[in-house]
């Protein structure tokens, strides 16, 4: 049995800001509610997500042997509206203006577990981040993280949505688990619902992907069209007018600090960028994913030039 401390401890030497401890029981209420939205089509062309469900709510399922779930958060900060010009076409979600997340916060888990091992050899582990079927968000509610919020992201008290998400499952049980978030939460807020542009986030909690612009604008090519509002990659709008964002501080343990701001690409810069030089210049940022064609055509239907 690993000692609950330990835990904590090697989740801090990592780098991570949060860190809590679940069982790797399946969340039932959890998988119903997401076969419901699934069932009523909001996963729009998102066909990835109909695949494997019974794993991404049973973290069993999904690694044979696994006992706990460890969720780890990092924190960012949002660019708020210093970042972007007044009338900008060229806005890029602040996460994405930094090193891509997937890999570094991968080998912090990994260092997690190694520190880990060296205290119980026997112990064996996973690390995933945003690779597997695993609904990282609901497991941080049960490791008592924070909440679901109506824009479907994380929320937590200490620093709101701006997280960057991991997950170890360990084979092993540990001597004491997180309980399960019981806050107030959203409570009365609605402010994501009346801020986002494009009426995505439905009152019900949860997000129509069809009418996401974070979606339309990164994920599989979206079978509709929808005004982008100057967002070529991602959109923040849900995040920034969320009060439990209004007060972050530079952080002084932030791993992500931006790699470049939005505001200093335009719309004219983006079109005639060439793929060395976007490979170059973006190659280590979330970016890359998209490619720059993708990025390029977000541009012109942002009518930016
Ligand atoms: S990311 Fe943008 S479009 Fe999508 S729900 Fe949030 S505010 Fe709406
Ligand atoms: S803006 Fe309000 S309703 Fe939306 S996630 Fe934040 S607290 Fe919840």
């Amino acid at each position: 049995m690993i000692e609950y401390s330990d835990i904590k401890r090697v989740a801090s030497a990592a780098g991570f800001d949060l860190c809590g401890v679940t069982t790797a029981r399946p969340l039932v209420a959890g998988e119903v509610a997401f076969r419901e939205w699934l069932n009523d089509g909001y996963a729009s062309s998102l066909e990835y997500m109909h695949r494997n469900c019974e794993k991404r709510f049973d973290a069993a399922r999904l690694v044979e042997g696994a006992r706990s779930v460890v969720v780890c958060a990092v924190r960012y900060k949002l660019l708020q509206d210093k970042a972007y010009h007044a009338e900008s076409r060229t806005k890029i979600a602040s996460y994405a203006c930094r090193r891509d997340y997937h890999k570094s916060v991968k080998k912090m888990l990994q260092q997690m577990l190694k520190s880990l091992q060296t205290e119980y050899p026997q112990l064996q582990g996973r690390a995933f981040v945003d690779s597997e079927p695993l609904s990282e968000k609901q497991y941080a509610v049960e490791a008592g993280l924070g909440w679901i919020g109506r824009q479907s992201l994380l929320v937590t008290p200490q620093y709101g949505s701006a997280l960057l998400l991991g997950v170890l499952l360990l084979d092993d049980e540990v001597s004491r688990y997180d309980r399960r978030y019981e806050g107030v939460g959203c409570g009365e807020c609605r402010r994501c619902v009346d801020a986002c542009p494009t009426n995505a986030i439905m009152e019900s909690r949860g997000v129509d992907t069809s009418r996401c612009i974070s979606c339309h604008t990164i994920e599989a090519e979206p079978h509709c069209e929808l005004d982008l509002g100057g967002w070529i990659f991602g959109c923040d709008e849900c995040q920034l007018c969320c009060p439990y964002n209004k007060n972050q501080t530079d952080s002084e343990g932030e791993v992500y600090s931006p790699e470049f701001l939005p505001s200093e690409i335009s719309a004219e810069e983006w079109l005639a960028m060439s793929e060395e030089d976007f490979a170059l210049r973006f190659g280590s940022t979330p970016l890359k994913r998209s490619g720059l064609r993708r990025i390029q055509q977000n541009v012109i239907k942002n009518k930016g030039v």
